[in-house]
């Protein structure tokens, strides 16, 4: 299903022209591959000159997810191209995030978007964003593409990415934060929910006219989007703001 020219054989017949390499996937890029090929060796066929990224993807592999490469016991980058009877050691990308942490979503996160931006963190996201062009917005602004699509992944202009193994929304903000390592990094209460923007203090006397009674008597501190107007208060949000940080902590102190 994969673009590329090469096979996987076990025992298939191949001509004189045809190299074969034998690649070795570790840890969690096991995701990435069938049941049978996970885990053990994998023999790629392949005919001309193939870098090891493309024989990778041609897998089901995503680059962005891939870290270090080894080949024949030595380090070499993504990009070397793969030689008859090599064995390709593939690890995946270690945790950690070399740049800023704003994110590029694709149309089907909606609530990982709600609550990374709960969380505080910088997230793009519209629910009309086509292939091409989130992979440009990706590039230009030096995002990090998070996607369940693995296809968008592998294009070519993706530097940082990452697929989101669960379909449940409060899995993926677990996941996004262990993998890029944002625990300390969480600031609730900063941007806001709908359109990104951060929030500034306000005084309560400048809003009066726009909260409910009730707000109004229980509440003294409030934040405004300068960008859309939101108002926002240690209300209801809050709580669930509070109790998404507190489970995200507890996940990520279970796993260290
Ligand atoms: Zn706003």
């Amino acid at each position: 299903m994969f673009a590329g020219e090469f096979c996987e054989t076990g025992n298939a017949e191949y001509n004189i022209d045809m190299s074969m390499a034998h690649f070795l996937f570790h840890g969690r890029l096991n995701y990435f591959l069938s049941r049978e090929q996970r885990g053990g060796e994998i023999n790629i066929n392949f005919q001309g000159r193939q870098s090891v990224k493309h024989l990778a993807e041609s897998l089901g592999v995503p680059h962005p997810e891939i870290g270090r490469v080894q080949v024949n016991g030595r380090e070499e980058a993504l990009g070397y191209i793969t030689e008859d009877e090599d064995i390709v050691h593939i690890h995946p990308i270690e945790n950690g995030c070399p740049i800023e942490p704003r994110f590029l979503l694709d149309c089907h996160l909606e609530r990982l978007n709600a609550h990374l931006r709960m969380l505080g963190f910088d997230c793009l996201y519209e629910n009309n964003y086509d292939d091409l062009p989130m992979a440009k917005i990706a590039a230009s602004e030096e995002r990090i593409l998070l996607t369940r699509d693995r296809r968008l992944l592998m294009r070519k202009m993706i530097v940082h990415g990452y697929c989101l193994r669960s379909l449940d929304p409060l899995e993926q903000v677990t996941e996004v934060i262990q993998r890029f390592e944002l625990v300390r990094k969480i600031k609730p209460f900063h941007r806001c929910l709908r359109c990104n923007h951060t929030l500034q203090a306000v005084d309560k006397d400048a809003i009066l006219e726009r909260i409910e009674p009730l707000t109004k008597q229980y509440f003294d501190s409030f934040h405004i989007c300068p960008a859309c107007g939101q108002i926002y208060w240690k209300g209801s949000h809050y709580e669930r703001m509070q109790n998404l940080v507190e489970n995200i902590r507890k996940a990520h102190d279970a796993c260290i």
